[in-house]
């Protein structure tokens, strides 16, 4: 057996190798693709922000920021954390560049690694990737709506069947605090079941109760009151548009009173996307995607109005999915010709020719370590090139090229200055 190499990734982060590259820009450039048609530009914000604007923008009693956050404390003392999600940092970036100047609302997305420090498992990494398309500065629930979409049409895209798409509302500044003490009055009267973390959180934020998994707190979830009843008429009118706006797409939702989502702060829509899993050991649904609306985040980090709504989807859960659905995704990029030499003065010729070839913009595949012809001719085969060009000494001298037409299976010689031309001028013709 062969003994482990003493370095090893870090728990939890991953080398991407290149055999799964190619599910991570299928995946990214259908996410282009999406931005494109529906107005959204690209932004890259810094992987590390001040740790302060997660802790007051995720929120400091949300599992992300007390428990997960990777920080540190630069030479100079800053405090610094590796972004645990996308959105303060892109908030922050809105109102730093003064993008409340521009036209509104503006569409932002971005794509990259976020970082959490959990306890590594499937499909819970401690580096993973997002694709987060956010919407600035627009209150009108039809944007909650085309956010869903998007992200439901890149899962459809991905012919992932059925996917489910869960939705609740949990008000705003207008009617949550006061179902808080609602919910912190009810969980009271049942504090001696609930579980350790649960009894925390009546004190500290009752509504996270309700995302609790633990089985024990789950008979008093089912009795709990819910939010739905309590929101005031514009958090109400709200959500009943955005779930019209659903209807007239055609997009399957579910209502789910318990759906909270961790973070401080979301405003009225919160939503997430789960599928079925095709892995023979994950029974359980897997959430793909998660957001909703957050028109406070703003006045939080900036004391700026900023209504908002956005969410963001898993890469390595859905690039999961898509080699268990599709594990023979072909994409090696098509080569029409294949240059192929033998000797030591055509391998030299086979060089500047090669980058003829680039120049015109033909995809050429070659093995110019590789002396064998028969080697080389069998990648050609492999590639499926139209036209395989042999370079032997003989051909080097006299400044020609074999120029063999692997379809037909004949062969001429031609001058080695007019083979670029000759050869675009067949395959335009193909
Ligand atoms: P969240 O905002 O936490 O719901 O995250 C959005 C999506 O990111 C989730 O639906 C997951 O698909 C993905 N995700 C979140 N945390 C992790 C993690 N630790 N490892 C891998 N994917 C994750």
């Amino acid at each position: 057996m062969s003994k482990k190499p003493h370095f090893q990734s870090p728990p939890g982060m991953h080398d991407i190798l290149p055999e799964d590259e190619k599910y991570f820009q299928k995946l990214f450039h259908l996410a282009e693709g999406l931005a494109n048609f529906y107005g959204f530009e690209r932004i890259d914000t810094p992987l590390m922000e001040f740790a302060e604007l997660f802790e007051k923008g995720t929120g400091q009693t949300t599992d992300i920021v007390e428990k997960q956050m990777f920080t540190l404390r630069t030479r100079g003392g800053d405090a610094l954390a590796l972004r645990p999600e996308f959105t303060p940092g892109l908030v922050r970036a809105f109102l730093q560049h003064g993008m409340s100047n521009l036209p509104q609302p503006v569409k932002l997305y971005s794509i990259g690694p976020a970082f959490r420090y959990e306890s590594p498992q499937a499909g819970r990494f401690r580096q993973f990737h997002q694709i987060d398309f956010e919407v600035l500065g627009e209150t009108s629930p039809a944007i909650d709506a085309q956010i869903i979409q998007i992200f439901y049409n890149l899962l459809d895209e991905l012919k992932f069947k059925n996917p489910v798409i869960e939705i609740n509302s949990i008000g705003a500044n207008c009617c949550r605090p006061y179902f808080k003490k609602i919910l912190a009055g009810y969980l009271r009267s049942h504090y001696n079941s609930l579980c350790l973390d649960c009894k925390r959180r009546v004190r500290e934020n009752p509504l996270r109760v309700l995302d609790c998994k633990e089985e024990k707190c789950q008979p008093i979830k089912a009795a709990s009151p819910q939010i739905i009843d309590h929101l005031c008429e514009d958090c109400h009118n709200h959500f009943k548009e955005v779930l019209e706006f659903l209807d007239e797409l055609g997009l399957p939702y579910r209502l789910n009173p318990y759906l909270v989502r961790g973070l401080d702060y979301y405003t009225k829509t919160v939503f997430e996307i789960f599928i079925e899993s095709t892995s023979a050991q994950n029974q359980a649904p897997i959430a793909l995607v998660g957001g909703g609306r957050y028109d406070n985040l703003g006045k939080v980090i900036g004391n700026k109005d900023i209504p908002a709504c956005g969410a963001a989807a898993g890469v390595e859960r859905i690039v999961q999915e898509m080699i268990l659905r599709q594990p023979e995704l072909h994409t090696e990029t098509r080569k029409d010709v294949f240059l192929a030499q033998v000797g030591n003065l055509a391998k030299k010729k086979s060089l500047r020719l090669f980058e003829d070839f680039r120049r015109a913009r033909i995809p050429i595949g070659e093995s110019l370590s590789k002396d064998s012809l028969k080697v080389q001719l069998s990648r050609a085969d492999r590639l499926q090139v139209r036209y395989t060009l042999i370079l032997g000494q003989k051909e080097a001298l006299e400044k020609t090229v074999i120029v063999k037409d692997m379809k037909r299976g004949t062969q001429e010689t031609i001058k080695m200055d007019k083979v670029v031309h000759e050869i675009k001028k067949r395959l335009l013709k193909k």
